[in-house]
């Protein structure tokens, strides 16, 4: 039995000013064996259809993936260039081939194309035909339209946020393809979708009503003839014809069933709306810094300020605050600003240094905050990742430089990251609980160590590109009537 396996994945915010090129999908693109080598351990769709597909005997054909991370609309170059790759090594295997599994975000948007991953799925058809299954794992944050499953055999969605189930996401698509080409199931699927689109934050799979609905999806998961369910809260900051929240359910040739449940995902996610759109436990900047610090004097464990507006992670709203306030004991990993990064190696590793760092990807950027200390570390850093969503990845930094200026502690990085694990910080030595106070720039990733790490998650609503009042954006695309979203 053969399988082709292929993926590209990007989160595209719309509304970021600068576009994603080719450079950020070509520096972590891997071919063939490559991508057998690489997946194989990972927790990654990819992964997961590996680790099925293999101890099953299935001869894999590794074709091409490239993930493009989190940032502004991609460039139409990167889909020419990936697609039509995916699409000729899927082409040239058309006739051997007994399956295609592909992993794909569900909130890409390239220039001209809103719902891109239906357009992935339109040219993989055109490459091996509709004789042959195609299914499709996706992100838990995709703004996903009916019409993919039109293409698609069915698509299956991570069930946690934080992303520890990427891999198992793949083996659940890779066992219901299995199955099927055993000859064990007939898969037919439903989709119902609420009207509604959830900030990211509000997607934490560990806190009500996220928790619920997917507590709900898991029951459903349980049922005779339920081949797999899944619920896909959407991607806010995308101006797309197709934005909101999604359930989808595949059964084994019972759309009956498949309908009543992804009806029931709908109404039970709607009846909850105002709790999933609301400002409920987020407090504006300078409350939230007041509150961390107030909370800090007394904790026996650090507290995380959640500064989840922030999507270039540069953004300097949070520690402009924290310094006029007087913090100590805090530590700000992974701040992008590369040419701060070089300032500080040219002072050197010990040395003082006074240098402008963040703040400087846009005017909502807050501006550079002015650091004055020593360069407790500096230099190119690379490390294998530890943390539950990055072990056994290579992670990368880029030239970072560490600056311990009064009584906080800033990372600056070349790469950006958000701070989902103690990686960034106890890589250098140090460890979570040397801090009273630490910022993460995650949305609910970091929920998987900082839920344990952390006496309390206070979160703030930065005047950055993804705050939780959707209101100060434009939204162009989007049909009337998504809820909260308005429209002129
Ligand atoms: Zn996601």
């Amino acid at each position: 039995m053969r399988i082709a396996i292929a993926g590209i994945s990007h989160e595209t915010h719309t509304f970021l000013p600068d576009k994603t090129g080719l450079e950020d999908f070509d520096r972590g693109a891997t071919r063939g064996q490559a991508i057998l080598d690489t997946h194989r351990p990972a927790n990654s769709s990819m992964g997961g259809f590996i680790q099925v597909c293999e101890p099953a005997g299935v001869e894999l054909v590794p074709v091409v993936y490239s993930s493009g991370g989190v940032a502004g609309t991609v460039k139409d170059e990167v889909y020419d260039k990936y697609i039509g790759e995916m699409c000729e090594g899927l082409a040239r295997e058309a006739g051997t081939l007994d399956a295609v599994l592909l992993s794909l975000h569900g909130a890409m948007v390239t220039e001209s194309r809103q719902d891109t991953e239906t357009h992935i799925l339109k040219d993989v058809r055109k490459a091996v035909g509709y004789d042959i299954p195609v299914m499709v794992a996706l992100d838990l944050h995709g703004n996903i339209d009916p019409a993919i499953l039109t293409k698609a055999t069915a698509i299956f969605g991570y069930h946690s946020s934080p992303h520890v189930d990427e891999a198992e996401t793949g083996r659940r698509a890779a066992r219901a393809l299995l199955d099927m080409l055993a000859g064990k199931t007939r898969p037919v699927t439903a989709m119902a979708r609420p009207g509604m689109v959830v900030p990211s934050i509000f997607s934490a799979t560990t806190v009500s009503p996220a928790k619920d609905i997917i507590g709900r999806v898991m029951d459903w998961q349980q049922k005779p003839r339920v081949i797999d369910v899944s619920f896909f809260f959407g991607f806010a900051w995308s101006d797309v014809h197709q934005l909101g929240a999604s359930a989808v359910a595949v059964t084994d040739n019972a759309p009956e069933l498949a309908r009543v449940i992804v009806d029931d995902l709908a109404q039970a996610a709607w009846a909850r709306k105002e709790e999933f759109a609301g400002r409920k436990g987020v407090f504006n900047l300078h409350d939230g810094v007041a509150v961390a610090i107030d909370k800090a004097r007394t904790a026996s464990k650090p507290v995380v300020l959640l500064d989840h507006a922030d999507r270039l992670n540069d953004t300097t709203f949070v520690l402009h605050e924290l310094i006029r306030q007087g913090a100590e004991g805090v530590a700000l990993p992974l701040l992008y600003d590369p040419e701060a990064a070089h300032i500080c190696r040219e002072a050197g590793r010990g040395n003082m240094v006074e240098v402008m760092a963040g703040g400087k990807s846009s005017p909502q950027a807050g501006g550079p905050v002015r650091l004055v200390g020593r360069v407790e570390w500096v230099g190119e850093k690379r490390y294998m990742g530890t943390g539950p969503m990055t072990h056994g990845e290579r992670q990368d930094l880029g030239l970072t430089a560490i600056v311990q200026a009064g009584g906080v502690w800033v990372q600056i990085t070349s790469r950006r990251h958000s701070l989902i694990d103690e990686d960034p910080i106890t890589q250098f030595g140090r460890k979570t609980s040397d801090f009273k106070i630490i910022v993460s720039k995650s949305k609910t990733h970091f929920r998987a160590v900082y839920e344990k790490v952390a006496q309390e998650i206070i979160i703030v609503d930065a005047p950055a590109y993804s705050p939780v009042d959707l209101s100060v954006f434009k939204y162009k695309n989007v049909p009337r009537g998504v809820y909260p979203i308005t429209r002129e």
